[in-house]
């Protein structure tokens, strides 16, 4: 049996002919720089994530760069947040000009651990950016209590938590703003690149409009900050705009099929993803910890049953970062995850015999190894 981890064609499949006609809406439209389309899925995603302000941008990673530029962090400014997460999180910040410091995740969330956050606060901190990873929200409520006591801000890298909330609170109300991501492979994903800006900050929300076209003030050719080009794509936003009827569905099914890995494999000699008391993931990933990472990835895959390593190396040990960080070893569970991490298919369009049949193949793995060993 195929257990593929991404099926990005079965949603077109699915939703084929009102996508054909809302992409045909815009081509005929000639409404095609920052539309109608534009306008709409900026102000659904904030009243699904219960925000004041919306802003479409071109991309997760445009989103959190304009975020950071609108609150001031920049040149001088440390802006604390873990190395265990996808690049564009800490690209953006030393993008800034801003140094990023980099502290352990939980391994039992793979987000930031909040209990070491002060130990790394100096007085040139300006912002921590933790990221709400694989789909979980990180513990706000320990993270924006240090904040304020420090007065700091807090920027959420929201890329994989559309729809994911905590206490009933969803992302998008933790921070200063939130960057949300659209590429192909996130829960909510456009038929190329998008992103959208999430802020309760009337301040911060008209500063990332102006940015997001070249800095542009009220009147039009003049210019209040050096910006960007990162409009949302017209036939993007209208694409986004169907599936968008569909994520409440979409995110409840992958939470059907995570039930799935959870019966399946609750004895197995793996660690399973823990969800803190409170957290409603959208299950943007489904990870596993073992020891014996690449030989089980060698096993499903010759199965058929595809899997991923999110993520593999640490930022701190990539070239361009590698004078941030503390070297190997500083920062053990950030380490030690990328060794063993295994993220399984979770996907909505998986069938539940699917996901028992990947299931089911860790657990003869498992088995296996425990006679070999
Ligand atoms: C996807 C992602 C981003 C960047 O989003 P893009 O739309 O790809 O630019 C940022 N942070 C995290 C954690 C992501 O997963």
């Amino acid at each position: 049996m195929r257990v593929p981890f991404y099926d990005i064609k079965a949603q077109y499949d699915e939703l084929q002919e009102p996508m054909d006609a809302a992409v045909h809406a815009v081509i005929s439209s000639g409404d095609y720089s920052m539309g109608m389309n534009h306008r709409m899925i900026e102000r659904e995603l904030a009243d699904l994530h219960q925000v004041k302000h919306g802003i479409a941008v071109n991309s997760g990673t445009d989103a959190l760069r304009i975020i950071m530029d609108s609150a001031g962090i920049g040149q001088g400014d440390e802006v604390i947040t873990t190395s265990f997460t996808f690049v564009a999180s800490v690209e953006t910040i030393v993008q800034t000009g801003a140094r990023p410091v980099f502290v352990d995740i939980d391994p039992s969330t793979f987000c930031i651990d909040p209990g070491k956050i002060e130990a790394a606060i100096t007085p040139r901190t300006k912002a921590i950016l933790p990221i709400h990873l694989f789909g979980q929200l990180a513990d706000m409520k320990a993270i924006n209590p240090i904040a304020e006591r420090h007065e700091l801000v807090v920027v959420e890298d929201a890329a994989q938590a559309i729809g994911s909330s905590l206490s009933g609170v969803p992302a998008g109300n933790f921070g200063i703003g939130a960057g949300f991501s659209f590429y192909v492979t996130k829960n909510l994903g456009a038929a190329g690149d998008g992103g959208l800006i999430l802020t309760n900050d009337d301040q911060i929300a008209e500063t990332c409009r102006s940015m997001r076209v070249h800095g542009m003030g009220r009147e039009r050719y003049y210019y209040d900050h050096v910006g960007y080009a990162s409009r949302l794509h017209e036939m993007q936003a209208a694409v986004l705009r169907v599936k968008l009827t569909k994520l409440n569905e979409w995110n409840a099914r992958r939470a059907k099929l995570a039930s799935i890995y959870f019966e399946a494999l609750h004895d197995a000699p793996v660690t399973l993803p823990t969800i803190s008391p409170g957290n409603t993931t959208n299950w943007h990933q489904f990870s596993i910890l073992t020891d014996r990472r690449d030989a089980l990835r060698e096993f499903l895959k010759e199965r058929g049953v595809d899997s991923m390593i999110y993520y593999p190396v640490p930022i701190h040990y990539h070239e361009p970062y590698k004078h941030f960080g503390q070297g190997h070893g500083s920062l053990p569970q950030t380490e030690r995850v990328s060794r063993e991490i295994l993220n399984l298919p979770v996907h909505q369009h998986l069938t539940e015999d699917q996901v028992a049949f990947a299931a089911n193949s860790v657990a003869e793995f498992c088995l296996k190894a425990a006679k070999i060993y």
